[in-house]
């Protein structure tokens, strides 16, 4: 491995992009807080701006002229007054880009259907938009500071528009090759979260949550010395603080553990985001833009303590999942049945959250996410109940996934029995349970309806 540079790598959500102030005070941060070390900053849509987007295409396909109007509107008023108020060159290029977004919609319209390429064309105007921003702000008080989108820093991806996957030896090299000089001559970057392009150069994302998988690629790119992410929290914390709102925050956890959180929802956060940090061994941090004297959550290779007599870290919540059931006598004794379901599914390109099979194998149960489950359903019924492998394929929406996440669950007896203890006390039923090998997390699918007291039962048992 090349030496640690002493490059930061800081990434702003969203909720650190709200408005003028809020996108000036994170420039500030950049500029104030890494100690004259060189600083790359990625930057998320401005708050909302992600959800607005996605509806304006659907509403543009569906040839909706009102919401397009209203939501075209909302858009360009946002990023307008946000431009005027920082300056610097900003109204003029998000003009020209909200301009460009406005035929693009035309278009769709026009076009009457939203393909997934399309989709990532307009939503990823988030990104593009808010890097403009970023970037005036960082160099209105002196020195130069270089906008890129996540493809023109030298992220390239497959086409798996939606979610795509990054080719990312590629991308490493490429991101280094643009980002280092710059750097090195005492420049600073702000690059687009979430935004990529294939090898074509046609603009793909990475999937909900991306930026903080952006951050942690260019991170692993340059080597970073540090990774910060900054949002609107302390740090992690043992559980959503809108749901639990005793909820702690957690000076320091593994990259297992984070990773193993970030998988349930919890600061929703991209799967695989912290994965290439973790790779490279480059520490990252949590950190609050609105009280940036908190040293926030560290995420460590391995835990430094022992036993600290709590060995659940923290409980995740991920909401809008699906169970799907597949059932039926055939399956029993016959090897080969869960492969099938498994490769089915991965075929048509559907994440599975959580497995779990009784003893009797009568039944394997599969959590996914919820915009999934029809499309699932349909290809399990194609591919095992046509050819007689299973007798039915069920489907139970509304329905939460959560879990008891910590390194110090293995090997310590009864952490299970009290999970089962604490839901049991609160009168709530669980309808699906899965524990990995390397028991570092429980997890739980309870009613869409149970699942906030769920979280408050084991927290209130677990944590306090
Ligand atoms: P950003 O826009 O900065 O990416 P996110 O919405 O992705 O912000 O994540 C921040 C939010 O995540 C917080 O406001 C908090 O409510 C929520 N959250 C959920 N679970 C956790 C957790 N375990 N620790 C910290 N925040 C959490
Ligand atoms: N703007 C994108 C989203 O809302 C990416 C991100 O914020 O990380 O999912
Ligand atoms: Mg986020």
């Amino acid at each position: 491995m090349s030496p640690r540079s002493n490059t930061i790598v800081m990434k702003f959500g969203g909720t650190s992009m709200k408005d003028a102030e809020t996108i000036r005070s994170s420039a500030q941060l950049a500029a104030s807080t890494a100690d004259g070390r060189p600083v790359v900053a990625v930057v998320s849509a401005m708050d909302q701006v992600t959800e607005h987007l996605l509806d304006l295409g659907d509403a543009a396909a569906a040839d909706n002229r009102a919401a397009v109007y209203n939501l075209m509107a909302q858009v360009r008023s946002k990023h307008e007054t946000a431009a005027k108020a920082i300056g610097n060159g900003a109204p003029a290029s998000v003009d020209a880009m909200l301009d460009k977004l406005d035929r693009l919609v035309g278009g769709i319209a026009a076009v009457g259907e939203l393909t997934a390429r399309s989709k990532d064309a307009v939503v990823a105007f988030g990104e593009m938009l808010s890097t403009q921003l970023m970037g005036a702000a960082m160099s209105s008080g002196g020195g130069i500071c270089k906008a890129f989108t996540g493809g023109q820093a030298g992220i390239v991806t497959n086409e798996n528009h939606g979610k795509a996957e990054p080719l990312m030896d590629l991308s490493l090299f490429q991101l280094k090759q643009t980002l280092q000089p710059l750097l090195d001559k005492g420049e600073r970057a702000v690059v687009s979260g979430f935004i990529a392009q294939t090898q074509h150069g046609v603009v793909t994302t990475l999937g909900r949550g991306g930026s903080d998988y952006t951050a942690c690629i260019l991170g692993a790119a340059l080597n970073a010395d540090e990774i910060w992410i900054w949002s609107d929290v302390d740090g992690l914390m043992t559980a959503d603080p809108r749901t639990v709102p005793s909820a702690k925050l957690l000076a320091e956890i593994t990259f297992a553990e984070a990773i193993e959180m970030g998988q349930f929802g919890a600061k929703s956060m991209h799967p695989l985001a912290l994965e290439p940090a973790a790779e490279h061994g480059i520490p990252v941090r949590f950190r609050n833009t609105f009280n940036p004297k908190s040293a926030g959550t560290r995420i460590v290779p391995i835990q430094p303590t022992g036993d600290d007599g709590h060995p659940v870290k923290s409980i995740p919540l991920l909401k809008n999942a699906a169970v799907l059931t597949v059932g039926g006598a055939a399956m029993i004794g016959r090897p080969g049945t869960a492969a099938k379901v498994f490769d089915a599914l991965a075929e048509a390109r559907i994440n599975i959250m959580m497995i779990s099979q009784s003893v009797s194998e009568a039944g394997i149960s599969l959590v996914i996410g919820k915009d999934q489950a029809e499309r699932a359903r349909a290809v399990l019924e194609r591919m095992l109940m046509r050819p007689g492998l299973a007798k039915s394929v069920t489907l139970v929406e509304d329905v939460c996934a959560l879990a008891v996440v910590g390194s110090g669950m293995a090997g310590h007896a009864g952490i299970a029995a009290r999970v089962f203890g604490a839901l049991a006390k609160s009168n709530i039923n669980i309808i699906a349970i899965a524990q990995g090998s390397s028991e570092l997390s429980i997890s739980m699918v309870v009613s869409a309806g149970a699942a906030a007291d769920a979280v408050r039962a084991l927290h209130s048992e677990f944590i306090g």
